[in-house]
């Protein structure tokens, strides 16, 4: 019997932080001067993960993205997915900037990586140094086309931002297609980090479906019975296929199978949940397998999370976590629970 919650949600898909570290600045993500790191020695170390990761696979992930943070910033990471590759996953993919992809595209392919998701925001060079605060629009290109020459499937991960970029929705499909990989437009959330949400600068999935529809023609959702994906899928009239993450406007809470580990090591059943559960001390002192899914199985079992479903009946929206308490409990930042 599959691992339930208690809105009946089965447990399929970790996402698995290995840095907290972030080589570049996003605007939506870590738009303040100063962070508070872990430390090395809070990391998990590889083996602790991979132990870790036995046990999810025992409770039935059959899924594993590793994030971050940045991911390749973690050192030798291509030897962490060596380990996981060897593990009965039905997925094992990558989300990253592409900062430093073009120097592990082929470590990582080699080590048994399957998909990759790219964040990319900007086609625009200076538009990038504004939404990022680093000077590397063509260093990501390169890490994106280096990649794409590897990997046959790469998904393409742009946050859409009323004012900033959002005048890039066909150009960004344009160099999607170009590339063989699939855009996935993301709705801006008001997640712990983002401290400068508005929902002004929120552009909604219906806007961003009928915008494409007065430059492409007609588009149609893709019927996809089953999927817990988080992205809706649509096609254009010449075949291409995109996706919207609409967790602000239209959340998906009802479906999610998926949790979170810090790169220290705290599950935590949804993204917007300010109680994790420390999962490295009993790794660390050798505890069982059975011991340690004993604990994240009480706590899977009592999960009745439904994060982005509650934001958006708040009134009056505004970002999730002040930055004062963001300062006092850096677990509830994006970049240390993993996007
Ligand atoms: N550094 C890696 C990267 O850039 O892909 C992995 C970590 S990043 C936190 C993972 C994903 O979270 C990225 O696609 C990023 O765009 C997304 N993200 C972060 N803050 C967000 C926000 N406020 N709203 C929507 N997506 C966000």
């Amino acid at each position: 019997m599959p691992l339930v919650d208690a809105l009946g949600r089965p447990l399929r898909s970790l996402r698995v932080s290995v840095t907290d570290r972030c080589n570049l600045r996003c605007e939506y993500c870590m738009p303040e001067a100063e962070y508070a790191w872990l430390s090395r020695d809070d990391l998990l170390h590889f083996e602790e993960i991979s132990r870790l990761i036995d046990v999810f696979v025992g409770l039935g992930v059959d899924k594993v993205r590793l994030t971050g943070g940045e991911p390749l910033l973690r050192r030798n990471l291509p030897q962490l997915v060596e380990l996981l590759a060897l593990k009965p996953l039905k997925d094992l993919a990558l989300t990253t900037n592409a900062m430093l992809l073009e120097e592990f595209a082929a470590p990582l392919k080699l080590a048994g990586l399957r998909r990759l998701n790219v964040s990319l925001d900007t086609l625009h060079a200076d538009r990038f140094f504004q939404l990022t605060r680093q000077n590397d629009h063509a260093r990501v290109m390169s890490g994106i086309g280096a990649a794409s020459r590897l990997f046959d499937s790469i998904k393409l991960d742009a946050v859409i931002m009323r004012g900033l970029n959002d005048d890039e929705l066909e150009s960004l499909l344009d160099y999607g297609a170009s590339i063989g990989a699939e855009v996935r437009f993301i709705e801006y959330m008001d997640v712990g980090g983002a401290t400068r949400w508005t929902s002004d600068t929120v552009v909604p999935r219906r806007e961003i479906v009928e915008r494409l529809a007065a430059c492409f023609g007609v588009v149609t959702a893709l019927e996809e019975p089953g999927s817990t994906a988080p992205a809706d899928r649509y096609v254009l009239p010449d075949g291409r296929i995109f996706g919207i993450i609409s967790s602000t406007t239209e959340p998906f809470c009802q479906d999610c199978d998926r949790a979170r580990i810090t790169a220290d090591g705290v599950f935590f059943t949804c993204l917007y949940a300010t109680d994790g559960l420390a999962l490295r001390e009993p790794i660390r002192r050798g505890a069982s397998p059975e011991a340690v899914a004993a604990l994240i199985e009480e706590r899977w079992t009592a999960r009745r999370d439904r994060g982005a479903e509650e934001r958006v009946e708040v009134r009056d929206r505004a970002a999730y976590i002040p930055v004062a308490t963001l300062r006092e409990h850096p677990h509830l930042e994006m970049h240390k629970r993993g996007g």
